[in-house]
Order: C-alpha cells, then structure tokens, then sequence
C-alpha cells in the first residue's frame, strides 16, 4: 500500500502481480455477479411456478432449487424439515385430536396391507391417536397387529368389488358412505390413502389442515398445459384450457371429516353422471379429485415427499416421506420389476 502512496514506478516483476491481482478481483466480482443473477432467476421461477410457469425448463442443477413454500392463495406447501413445518408441529402439540386413516383393501391388494401398517406404525402421525379404516372384501385378509395405546385399527367390510374399473367407480362413493355414518363420529381428521403405499420416513402433524391435497411427484414444477387433466368434454372432470393450478397425486389426500366428505360426495356424483353417459375419466378417481380442487382450493398442499415415487419424471425431493410401491412398479421396466419385488 505504501508503494502507491509513494510515486516510485513499479518494477517489472511487481507490475505483474499487481495485473494478475486486478484480473484475480475482476474475475471475483464477476462470479458474485454471475451467482446473484441466478439466485434471482430461481426466487422468480418460484413465483412463475406458483402460476404454472415451468421450472424444469431451467436445468436439473436450478431444478434442486424447487422449493415452494406457499400457493398463491396462502396455502402452505408443506416440505417435513422446514422451519415452518416445525412451526405447525409445535402449534399442534397443544391440541389433541384423533386423526383417522383410509385405505381400500380389495382383492389382491391385501398382499400390500402388512407393508403398508408396519410402516405406518412407524413414522405415521406417531404419539397421536390415529384410527386405521381398512376398507376391505375380506376381513380375514385383515392382519392381527398389537398397537400402542391410542392406535386402533378398525376393518370395515364394503363388500365384493372384483374389478378394478367397478372399484375406481364406487370408491368415492363408498368412502362418503363410511365417513358418515362412522368415521366423522370418531375422528377430526381423515386421510385416505392407496394401499400399495410405504412410509418410509417421518409423517407428522404438519400435514393437518381443512383440505389437504398432495403434489403430484411427476408434474411437480411443470407448466400447466403438460397436466394430465380430463380433456374429454363429454366429462364432468373436464378441466378446460387455461385452468388450474397443479395437477395433485390421489395417493394420499385428507383433511377435516366434513370437507373430506363434501369432496368424497361431489367426485362420486361426478363419477356416477359421467357412468350414466358411459364415460369414466382417464386417470380414475384423479381427475375428479383434480376437477374438485379447482373450485375449491387445498388450505394445505403437501409437497412430493409425501407421495413419491422413482422414475426419470418425479422431481428430486429433499426427503422420501411416503413411497408409493404401485406407481414405481409401473414406472419400471419389466425386467427391473422382479428386483423390486413389485
Ligand atoms: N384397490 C384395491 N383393489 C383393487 C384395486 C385398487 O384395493 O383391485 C385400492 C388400493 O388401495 C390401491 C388403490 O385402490 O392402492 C388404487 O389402486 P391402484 O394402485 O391400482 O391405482 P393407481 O395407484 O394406479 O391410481
């Protein structure tokens, strides 16, 4: 520093260092510049994806990057470490309430249920009272496990429904029935799930709320025109051009009893109009629950965690809270499906 308060002319050697120091700094400053720009573009894709805009247009390095945290009308988008999901566990610690979950069981599916409970019991809602509706066509199917005091596990018996198309028909139907005239008499809350499902890491009371719907771990992050919403006009589901928000998975949705059954009734008349004019939507009971949750907004969007599945079209999530062992069997190659175990 002394040198440059001095007038002395530098020596060549010096003279040197001091330019490699200029291009050293000027690189520097370059690279902050550079870093900050895409930051920005990320924080602005974010909001664009609230609308729809597409985020896996930027790359998969910017992709990682996806991480909502609310909708744009208030809904909290729920991802398990937040901070505001600590936040939501802390304020419902002070309250106690029972939490009820739904799953059909029939036919075959019973291969899943053990699976499925087991790991239940182990990150679900634990240290809560959670009531398991096993909606089943066998009651024997239905395994005989010791819970901890405050779990229950209730089998409902609903009947032969030996195909799959007529179950996809009946289902909401069904599980408007049973919240009536049981379930809304036991519980606050009720989340219905698919069976062939696996909780593999910690589910806790972050996710309760009115209406919770969930992401769906494939569309997560895309543009809006790419959702696999019902186009047949023909349809009830029929979603048009230009609305929407995002497309939600029908592997796990749930929230208070009343709004859980005001759905559950809306999609089973949909479904049943749509029977009568010999038409059942593409993606089964999804594009109904996608066509309800237009008209009425979630109050508390689950993010792909909890329902993801590994395929080259799921976003990466930060942690795999639920797996969904149907769908990943589905995405895989027939020769990879047997290491599975699918
Ligand atoms: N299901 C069932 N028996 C059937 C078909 C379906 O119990 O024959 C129930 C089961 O809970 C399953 C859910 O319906 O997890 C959804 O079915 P599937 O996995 O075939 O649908 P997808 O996940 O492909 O929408």
């Amino acid at each position: 520093m002394a040198r440059f308060l001095n007038s002395t002319p530098p020596s060549g050697l010096e003279r040197v260092t001091r330019r490699r120091l200029f291009l050293a700094c000027l690189a520097l400053s370059g690279l902050i510049y550079f870093l900050r720009g895409r930051r920005a573009g990320i924080k602005s894709t974010l909001s664009q994806a609230e609308a729809g805009g597409n985020l896996r247009e930027m790359g998969q390095e910017e992709e990682s990057a996806y991480f909502l945290n609310e909708t744009s009308w208030r809904a909290p988008v729920v991802w398990g470490d937040s901070d505001a999901s600590e936040r939501r566990r802390e304020e419902q610690s002070y309250r106690t309430f029972k939490t009820g979950l739904v799953a059909f069981v029939v036919g075959r599916y019973s291969q899943h249920l053990l699976r499925f409970l087991v790991s239940a019991e182990r990150h679900f809602l634990l240290g809560e009272s959670v009531v398991y509706y096993i909606l089943t066509d066998n009651l024997r199917a239905v395994p005989d496990l010791e819970l901890p005091e405050g779990r229950v596990l209730r089998p409902v018996h609903v009947g032969e429904m030996p195909e799959w198309r007529r179950l996809s028909r009946v289902r909401m139907s069904i599980l408007a029935e049973v919240i009536r005239d049981r379930i809304q008499r036991e519980v606050e809350y009720v989340f219905c799930m698919d069976v062939d499902q696996e909780f593999v890491n910690p589910v806790g009371t972050e996710i309760l709320g009115d209406l919770v719907a969930t992401l769906h771990p494939e569309f997560c992050g895309m543009p809006l025109y790419t959702f696999p919403y019902e186009k047949a006009e023909v349809s009830q589901a029929l979603v048009e051009e230009g609305e929407g928000d995002f497309y939600y998975t029908s592997e796990l949705y749930g929230g208070l009893c009343a709004e859980v059954y005001a759905m559950a009734v809306t999609c089973s008349h949909l479904i049943l109009q749509d029977a009568e004019a010999g038409f059942h939507a593409l993606h089964y009971e999804e594009s109904y629950v996608n066509r309800y949750l237009i008209n009425r907004r979630p109050t508390c969007v689950l993010s792909p965690e909890y329902s993801w599945w590994d395929s080259p079209r799921t976003l990466e999530v930060p942690v795999q809270r639920v797996v969904s062992v149907g769908r990943q069997c589905a995405a895989l190659e027939p020769q990879k499906r047997a290491d599975r175990r699918c």
